[in-house]
């Protein structure tokens, strides 16, 4: 997909004379290359629409570079198509929020909700976990496996039969136990459409969740659309969640579910593993659709905004994927000073949307400098370190005491370092593009 979406552009800025012809040419090989991406035939054709609209003939022709105009025009329409307007519901501590899952058998349910889940337990929620699940034998076992596991209390029962009832009690239950965050995981049964969704129905209208998140496996196809229409037509879907994106499937459907549920796509599976979890970032997203790789984005950005006799070193010890606290010190130095190198750290492909999330730019800046008031704690060797073993509990202690913080503070801090040591490591062998290079698709 990335090869012939690359000759398509080639083709177009070797091309002297751009005409009507060559950029519909173009056009027609990226349509081809999006529908081989599971993106649905009908957004495809409105995406091709909007850029003839977009992309300036005369503009081409005064010798622009085509390429960037018509690669940026089109990057940015499949952003456009993967924002529906508004944020979905975002549960807040004070009070309880019940988010409920729906989708088909097999989709990842069971499993994305004990993500999700564990992913906010991390972040100090008291989650739970409802298991209204009564069709599929086992699916109880499943959760409470992946419950316990986490350390989250769960909820089922292996004689009732009646999902509704179950769902009632699980959810009455956990507010009266003062959770924060509970999670209702529903059947996806294959055939039965009909009673499927009359189910569906039922338990939202009993459960009244604050959320229904609809989670589609990437690679279903083109069947995503009519998929995520027919849960948002019986249960009011706010959310989407996309699975197994570690695997082939380029994801094109989640475009599909964005239009039919006109709700956002907010986190992503990358694996079978509990943490294997991601917020979702649509620029990486769309890079990877059009097959531009996670990375390029990220290499334009640093082109643009970081001088070119400091592009190297940044590169170098990106491409060697070893990333110590030191480098995550000077990281966050750059984030925190003005100007436009701070947008490099936040560039990397998951970095921004936690560490730097929108709205909260003061929040994240407290926080970023209270994880660098530990590290002034910290020894040289710690700061150099390589190696994960070395941060032991007794230096923790007394990082924790040197910088007048809690031990749970400098737990947190090591986390993050963790997390972002997990994304940077990504780039292990990034080429390092040759002056002018790192356009390149
Ligand atoms: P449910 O029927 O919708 O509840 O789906 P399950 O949660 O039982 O998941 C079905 C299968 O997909 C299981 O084998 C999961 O381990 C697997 N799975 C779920 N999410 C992911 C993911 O993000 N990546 C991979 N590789 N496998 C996943
Ligand atoms: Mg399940």
């Amino acid at each position: 997909l990335g090869g012939s979406i690359s000759r398509a552009l080639q083709q177009m800025s070797n091309a002297t004379i751009i005409d009507e012809k060559v950029l519909n040419e173009c056009l027609n090989e990226i349509t081809r290359a999006l529908l081989q991406s599971d993106v649905q035939f009908k957004l495809v054709r409105e995406m091709q629409t909007n850029i003839k609209k977009i992309v300036n003939l005369d503009d081409l022709a005064a010798g622009h570079n085509k390429r960037k105009i018509i690669q940026q025009a089109i990057f940015n329409e499949l952003c456009k198509m993967l924002d529906p307007g508004k944020p979905s519901f975002t549960p807040k501590k004070s009070k309880p929020s019940v988010v409920m899952f729906v989708g088909l058998q097999g989709s990842g349910k069971t499993t994305t909700c004990t993500k999700y889940a564990y992913y906010h337990q991390k972040k100090g929620w008291k989650p739970a976990l409802v298991c209204a699940d009564t069709f599929r034998a086992g699916a109880f076992d499943q959760l409470k496996q992946n419950a316990t596991k986490a350390k989250i209390p769960f909820y089922g029962s292996y004689m009732e039969s009646d999902p509704v009832k179950i769902a009632v009690e699980g959810v009455e239950r956990f507010k009266k136990e003062n959770c924060d965050l509970i999670i209702v995981d529903t059947s996806g049964r294959h055939k039965q459409e009909v009673a499927l969704f009359e189910e569906m129905r039922q338990v939202s209208e009993a459960t009244k969740p604050d959320l229904v998140i609809f989670v589609m496996d990437s690679s279903i196809g083109q069947a995503a659309f009519d998929q995520a229409q027919a849960f948002k037509q019986s249960v009011a879907v706010g959310a989407v969640i996309v699975t197994k994106m570690d695997g082939h499937a380029k994801g094109g459907g989640a475009l599909s579910a964005v239009a039919a549920t006109k709700s956002p796509v907010i986190f992503i599976g990358t694996g079978e593993h509990m943490d294997e979890f991601e917020v979702f970032d649509v620029k990486p997203f769309v890079s990877r659709l059009l097959g531009m790789g996670d990375l390029s984005g990220f290499m334009d950005k640093i082109q643009e905004v970081v001088p070119m006799d400091q592009q190297p070193e940044l590169l170098q010890k990106l491409s060697e994927g070893n990333f110590t606290m030191r480098i995550m010190y000077e990281q966050f130095q750059n984030l925190l000073k003005m100007g436009p190198i701070n947008q490099v750290f936040s560039m990397l492909p998951g970095f921004s949307s936690e560490l730097m999330p929108k709205g909260h730019e003061k929040e994240s800046q407290a926080k970023i400098k209270r994880y660098m008031t530990m590290m002034d704690s910290m020894t040289n060797e710690e700061l150099d370190s390589t190696n994960p073993k070395l941060m032991n509990e007794s230096r923790m202690m007394r990082i924790a005491r040197g910088s007048g913080r809690q031990f749970r503070d400098v737990v947190e801090m090591f986390e993050e370092y963790k997390r972002l040591a997990k994304v940077w490591s990504k780039m292990k062998g990034l080429k390092i593009p040759k002056k002018g290079d790192m356009s390149a698709l």
